[in-house]
């Protein structure tokens, strides 16, 4: 079996890709589901039900210390790591005058150094053998920026960067890079990033930034979830493809909805064709945006597409 590591098993996609990996029927995988703070292994044990100490092992990392990480590989049998999946991460929005050092440091820190720190503790052992697979769950937004997400956005392009230039060595040594790139999925993580949100008063912002932020951005943002919300099984099947792929391919996006929005990206090299139609979106269509999204949820879902297929 190849060994698995995957980080921020205690929620989301970490804790589906997991326990999908752990469940598969052929038995291809030993997992190391590892996540920061132990206390909080409830949910995924539970989950994981019998490939509990079977099939799937839980462990201690926190991705923003260099310690843990030596600690956590340390533990792992045979000191052997045939797959990372890279994919704890934390998210950050609002308006850009009112970001913390501390807050910018910490998104860097866990969405970008975690995964160079993963990198280059197990680059040497994979290069040796020469097989072995980087699994990075980036973002749409490490390949589009978004309003007011500034920052996040800035930390998944920094992985993009890494990522490409980094793949085209290791083909050299038989070892893959792989980015995911979902869209929106619905998992915890939207809610703590508006819990920060909530807390905060954004002392240094003129008001109508705000008012921006808060009536225009922050609405649409609840629309965009609703409308193209995946579930994180579904990113969870994503990612586990993408491991069992013989010729793993580089980039995965995982939500077709979004493709047109990235096209926009492509269609017009100076960039203006993005930034601009983001614009008239957000603030010149306002309720004609939302009404879009909504039809174009309504349209999608599975309840109409059911009414329409011919039985
Ligand atoms: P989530 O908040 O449920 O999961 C993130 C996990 O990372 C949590 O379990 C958290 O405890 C863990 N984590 C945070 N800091 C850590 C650290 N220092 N060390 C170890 N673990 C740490 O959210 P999710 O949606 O499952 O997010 C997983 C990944 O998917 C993230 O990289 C995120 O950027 C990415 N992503 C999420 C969305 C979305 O809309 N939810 C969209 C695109 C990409």
């Amino acid at each position: 079996a190849r060994t698995v590591l995957v980080t921020g098993c205690s929620s989301g996609i970490g804790l589906a890709v997991a326990v999908l990996l752990a469940r598969d029927p052929q038995r291809r995988y030993l997992v190391l589901a590892t996540m920061r703070d132990l206390s909080r292994r409830g949910p995924l044990e539970a989950a994981a039900g019998a490939t509990l100490g079977d099939t799937l092992r839980v462990l201690q990392l926190d991705v923003t210390s260099d310690k843990s990480v030596t600690e956590c590989l340390g533990n792992v049998p045979g000191g052997r790591v045939d797959v990372v999946v890279n994919n704890a991460g934390v998210g950050l929005v609002g308006p850009l005058e009112s970001a913390s050092g501390p807050q910018v440091q910490r998104v860097f820190d866990t969405n970008v150094f975690g995964v160079l720190r993963l990198a280059q503790a197990l680059l040497p052992q994979m290069k040796r053998r020469r097989s072995g697979h980087i699994v990075v769950v980036s973002s749409v937004m490490g390949l589009q920026g978004v309003v007011f997400n500034d920052v996040y956005a800035a930390s998944k392009f920094a992985v993009e960067g890494l990522c490409e230039s980094l793949a085209v060595q290791l083909l050299q040594f038989n070892v893959f890079v792989s980015l995911v790139e979902p869209g929106p999925v619905n998992t915890e993580f939207e809610a703590k990033v508006l819990q920060e949100v909530e807390k905060s008063e954004f002392p240094e912002t003129d008001p109508e930034t705000l008012r921006y932020f808060r009536e225009v951005y922050l609405p649409a943002s609840r629309q965009v979830f609703l409308t193209f919300g995946q579930t994180p099984d579904i990113v969870a099947q994503a990612i586990a493809d993408v491991i069992a792929a013989p010729r793993p391919p580089f980039r995965t996006p995982t939500n077709p909805l979004y493709s047109p929005l990235l096209a926009l990206r492509f269609a017009d090299p100076s960039g203006n064709l993005g930034v601009r139609t983001f614009q008239r979106l957000l603030f010149d269509l306002g309720p004609a945006f939302h009404l879009s999204l909504a039809l174009l949820r309504c349209l999608t879902c599975r309840c109409c597409r059911r009414r329409v297929t011919p039985v």
